[in-house]
């Protein structure tokens, strides 16, 4: 028997359970997947409410790092033994797992399971956000929502390190320290009127890009900081979905670019995954991006780590131990 968190309904933090279930055999082309950290992510929120869909019973989490312990036939340059982690399919938030052995990767040895747990889907989004969806060029100004979040955190310092001059917005003065400790030039805190901030520190040039994970409370405000031909990147729900959207406001605005990116697109082929994850690695292991693991829970106190993350009280990332 293994051990994981299960959800037979969704709802609040509650709805997790700590249960035993039988260990998995990996199949053709799999992995079983020893878990020495989990990662927690806003998505896993939204699968235990049901804002994002999927049959249930449901063992959440995307994120994990750990060691091969058994492999299916056909796997290919992967051994028993090997360090791993990924980020991907449900099914994290168990003491081990079964895993498309092509959705794994290999661990630098110098990249501990805690960080890679904390990192791999933070930080692979980062990667995405700021060299595909939106290719940031040193002398940009741009704009960061959660600055001090677990995707903020990392998007503040690998913006910097690309030369851009980052604007944060964040809920408190902590948070406010944090992300300007981690290269936020400029952070807006509490309910500033953003456009008009944006305007002052830009001197009326607005930015390039927005990268925006709060949703429906800040969408307007966020095409409202952008200069024309400006790049709306609406990455995620914190505050609620976004929902419909009347595209003839990007027009007004500006003939505005409007995308609603996902980690698993950018990932789907296999030589982007290695490319985005080797990206990350390499930032990760010179120093120009540190992996904040700020809280850690006990795997089976995964409700406690939602309420903290839900209730604002998390800063950089958060990791779950088996
Ligand atoms: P964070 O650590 O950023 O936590 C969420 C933060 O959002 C909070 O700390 C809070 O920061 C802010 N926030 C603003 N409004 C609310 C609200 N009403 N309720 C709760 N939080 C709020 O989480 P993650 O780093 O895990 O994820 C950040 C965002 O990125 C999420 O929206 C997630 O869905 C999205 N994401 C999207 C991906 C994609 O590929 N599309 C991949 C990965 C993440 P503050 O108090 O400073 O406002």
């Amino acid at each position: 028997m293994t051990k994981a968190i299960r959800i037979h309904a969704n709802g609040g933090p509650e709805v997790m359970r700590w249960e035993d279930v039988p260990t998995p055999e990996p199949g053709p082309g799999e992995a079983l997947v020893h878990h020495e950290a989990v990662g927690l992510n806003y998505i896993d929120v939204y699968f235990r409410t049901g804002l994002y869909k999927s049959p249930l019973p449901l063992v959440p989490g995307q994120e994990g790092a750990g060691t091969v312990t058994a492999l299916g036939e056909g796997v290919t340059g992967l051994a028993v033994g090997d360090r791993v982690a990924y980020a991907g399919p449900l099914g994290a938030y168990a003491t081990e797992r079964v895993i498309a052995a092509d959705r794994l990767v290999k661990l630098p040895d110098g990249i501990a399971f805690q960080t890679a747990a904390a990192m791999m889907l933070q930080g692979m989004t980062a990667q995405y956000l700021l060299r595909r969806t939106y290719r940031v060029q040193p002398g940009d100004t741009i704009l960061v929502y959660a600055a001090a979040g677990g995707v903020g955190l990392i998007l503040c310092q690998w913006a910097k390190h690309l030369g851009a001059t980052v604007i944060g917005v964040v809920s408190t003065e902590e948070k406010a320290a944090l992300a300007r400790a981690h290269g936020a030039a400029h952070v807006l805190v509490g309910k500033a009127d953003i456009p008009a901030e944006v305007k002052r520190i830009t001197g009326g040039a607005m930015v390039p890009v927005v990268y925006d994970s709060i949703g429906r409370d800040t969408f307007m405000a966020s095409l409202d900081s952008l200069a024309p031909l400006g790049m709306m990147v609406s990455y995620g729900n914190a505050s609620g979905p976004v929902g419909a959207v009347d595209i003839s406001l990007l027009g007004a605005k500006g003939s505005l670019f409007l995308t609603r990116p996902s980690l698993a697109t950018y990932t789907a082929k296999r030589r982007d995954l290695e490319a985005t994850a080797a990206d990350l690695f390499g930032v990760v292991q010179s120093g120009a991006v540190q992996i904040r693991v700020n809280q850690t829970f006990s795997l089976r106190d995964a409700a406690e780590a939602h309420r903290a993350l839900e209730g604002r009280r998390t800063t950089g990332s958060t990791v779950l131990l088996p």
